[in-house]
């Protein structure tokens, strides 16, 4: 195999890596692989470029803009996915280990594409929350928005999972519309390098939006302001070292963490060794500690098992254990690959003699494959029957193929032990019992990014202790950085500023793409039902006809529909309640007949009725009142080539000019 020269991406530009840089060996056999890092690079130019071209390349886009180009993204990686498959094996990982990572990594683009397209603005300012109003009138009014930092966010990443690390955290940033610099561990950095090799060949993002730094990050940090931000993936020792520099500490940067972190998996009280739970349990253990090797940040660490059923499960993990076959990751079989290093095997001999000190090893041998010139190493699962006492098993996380059983008495040991770890990504508990669960929930959230419950009615459905989903929060408390990665728009928000806005409804709308109660309204040219998309300005506005409701129109409607509740067809009992001064109509019936007064019948550009938002009853309308409606054109979201959906603010006014309801209707309309 010829040595790949792993580059980095400046400014447009692949370096080559220079003489003094790393050589990276292959775990399978110490072939050398590459050498990476030394390049020529100036780092404080890639940052004022990443700003200058990316930034202001990537902020012209609205969210949907950003939010389809991860999709062609995602679509095109995907379709040469399997050219990334065969660089995997060089880490070490399996055919299973690569999909985890590479194509875990495209399907968190194509989410983070959907859920931009379906919860941001089809906009460039985000609003946070709603309408706040400051004065008694309504002419004084705050809005919470979010825009995209002015600065650069700097991916320092793990060496474990190189594409989905990347990747991951390259959505959030690119869809808040702030230009990335990736920096992925040396030892995995020649499949990273492969996979940016491919978004810079594919054009998707403008010049400036994404560089790579293979190798050390030279002085950069000395280059970052108050608008940049760092995540950083990796151990909590390099963090701790990384988070001091005046950058964070004096410039205000933003530095987000996601470290190392003692998972745990709990077995519930109400589990015996014939329920699914104590097997679904026992898989998920072994799974958690062959996947990757054990090389997973959310991989358990800990199994904290009733003191009753600890040699069963013991047993029944052992048991399958022995059927894992470790070895050269490119063969079918093997189930375990090799670990990323020498140097990794090393540290987790390391780090699991140190668990020896206080657990009995009962599965595994620390001396399989020692004279092997790969970096393989055997499962190791410890027995620690004073978990109390005990130190290390709470806070050494030995990263590879490891974890330690222990014992408890009851719900709060098992609580107070899972917390013993000072902060996780994810703690899981197999239980049936959804008393015990809202326990845990109450005594170790707190601790805890994730809790991960499975039982029989998961089943298969579960998708696993050890997966970080982009819809939900990846990070933990404490020791596990405090970081919040992923996590849907969460995610997104930490490359945006957070700004409150008060002003006038009309300036609110003009800033936030959308009409705000209080603004002016357009009533002049046709219906707004007579409008297509493209033409229909927001404010347009719709004021119909006043109606009067009948006590024969709420007794046809009861009739009709079914709906005879009280409050409408019955006096005395309508009086007795406290809402209603007697009789009132249906909240239903009201809407029907705002319907009709505000709809344009004939066919044109309004395509469907899609629903209702927010809907509120304020005041009852009783037999005799009259009701008008207010129907604006609040925004406007485009879908596809045919058609955009557009949410009207819907007011219902009494004879009196008193709200009596009020909602946002969603329609279809053509273009
Ligand atoms: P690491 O040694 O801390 O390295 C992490 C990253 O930091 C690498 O890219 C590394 O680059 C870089 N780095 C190291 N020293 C640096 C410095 N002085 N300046 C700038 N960058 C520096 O961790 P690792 O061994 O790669 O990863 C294993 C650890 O990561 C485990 O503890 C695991 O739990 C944790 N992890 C956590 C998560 C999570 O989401 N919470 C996910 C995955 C892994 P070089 O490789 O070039 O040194």
């Amino acid at each position: 195999m010829t040595a790949r020269l792993v580059s980095s991406y400046c400014e447009g530009e692949w370096v080559a890596p220079g003489a003094a840089g790393s050589e990276i060996f292959s775990p399978l056999d110490g072939a050398l692989i590459g050498s990476c890092g030394d390049g020529d690079i100036n780092f404080e130019e890639i940052a004022h470029f990443a700003r200058t071209h990316g930034g202001n390349a990537l902020r012209a886009m609205t969210f949907h803009q950003r939010a389809h180009r991860l999709k062609a993204l995602a679509t095109y990686l995907n379709e040469r996915r399997e050219q990334l498959y065969e660089l995997s094996f060089l880490t070490g990982a399996t055919w299973r280990d690569a999909m985890i990572d590479i194509d875990g990594g495209i399907s968190t683009l194509f989410v983070y594409s959907s859920k931009g397209r379906r919860e941001m603005p089809d906009s460039k300012i985000y609003r946070d929350g709603g309408i706040e109003q400051l004065s008694q009138s309504g002419n004084f009014l705050g809005q919470h928005i979010c825009t995209p930092r002015l600065g650069v966010g700097v991916h320092i990443n793990a060496f474990n999972f190189p594409a989905w690390g990347m990747l991951e955290k390259m959505a959030p940033t690119l869809l808040a519309g702030v230009p990335a610099i990736v920096k992925p561990a040396t030892q995995t950095s020649f499949l990273t390098q492969a996979c940016f090799a491919m978004m810079i060949e594919s054009k998707i993002f403008p010049p400036g939006s994404i560089q790579l730094i293979a190798g050390g990050i030279g002085d950069l940090f000395d280059h970052l302001g108050a608008q940049d931000i760092v995540s950083f993936t990796g151990s909590a020792q390099t963090a701790g070292k990384l988070k001091g520099h005046e950058a964070f500490t004096v410039e205000g940067a933003r530095f987000m963490a996601e470290q190392d972190s003692l998972n745990a998996t709990v077995l519930g009280t109400d589990c015996t060794v014939e329920s699914e739970e104590f097997t679904m349990a026992v898989r998920e253990v072994v799974r958690e500690m062959t996947t990757k090797a054990g090389q997973k940040c959310t991989a358990i660490r800990r199994i904290i098992v009733p003191s009753n059923l600890t040699k069963e499960f013991s047993k029944a993990v052992t048991g399958e254990l022995t059927s894992i076959s470790v070895g050269d990751p490119r063969n079918k079989e093997t189930r375990m690959g090799a670990l990323v290093s020498h140097r990794q095997k090393t540290d987790v001999l390391a780090k699991a003699q140190m668990l020896a000190e206080e657990a009995e090893l009962v599965f595994g041998d620390r001396e399989q494959f020692s004279s092997h010139e790969g970096a393989y190493m055997s499962p190791l699962l410890f027995h620690c029957s004073d978990p109390d006492s005990a130190t290390n098993i709470h806070s050494v996380e030995a990263f590879g193929p490891v974890a330690t059983i222990m014992p408890y008495r009851d719900t709060a040991h098992a609580i107070e032990l899972v917390n013993r770890g000072g902060g996780s990504l994810v703690a899981s508990i197999f239980t049936n019992d959804n008393k015990l669960a809202r326990e845990f929930v109450e005594g170790a959230a707190a601790w805890h990014g994730r809790l991960y419950f499975a039982n029989r009615h998961t089943g298969k459905e579960g998708t696993g202790h050890g997966s970080p989903l982009p819809h939900m929060v990846h990070g933990g408390p404490g020791r596990a950085g405090g970081g919040e990665e992923l996590g849907g728009i969460r995610g997104v928000m930490h490359y945006m500023q957070r700004t409150a806005i008060q002003g006038n409804p009309d300036l609110l709308g003009a800033i936030t793409d959308s009409w705000v109660r209080g603004s002016q309204e357009i009533h002049q040219g046709p219906h707004p039902f007579r409008m297509h998309f493209g033409e229909l300005e927001i404010g347009k506005t719709f004021r119909s006809k006043s109606r009067q409701i009948t006590l024969e129109d709420i007794e046809h409607f009861a009739e009709f529909t079914g709906d005879n509740f009280y409050a409408h067809m019955d006096e005395e009992a309508a009086s007795a309640n406290p809402f209603f001064p007697g009789r009132v109509a249906h909240g239903y019936l009201l809407l029907s007949f705002a319907a009709g007064l505000f709809v344009d019948p004939d066919p044109g550009p309004v395509l469907a009725n899609y629903g209702l938002d927010n809907l509120r009853f304020l005041k009852p309308v009783s037999p005799g009142d009259s009701i008008y409606v207010r129907l604006s054109a609040k925004e406007k979201t485009n879908r596809n080539e045919e058609y955009g959906e557009v949410l009207w603010d819907v007011e219902l006014f009494n004879q009196d000019d008193e709200p009596v309801a009020s909602y946002n209707l969603l329609t279809m309309n053509a273009h």
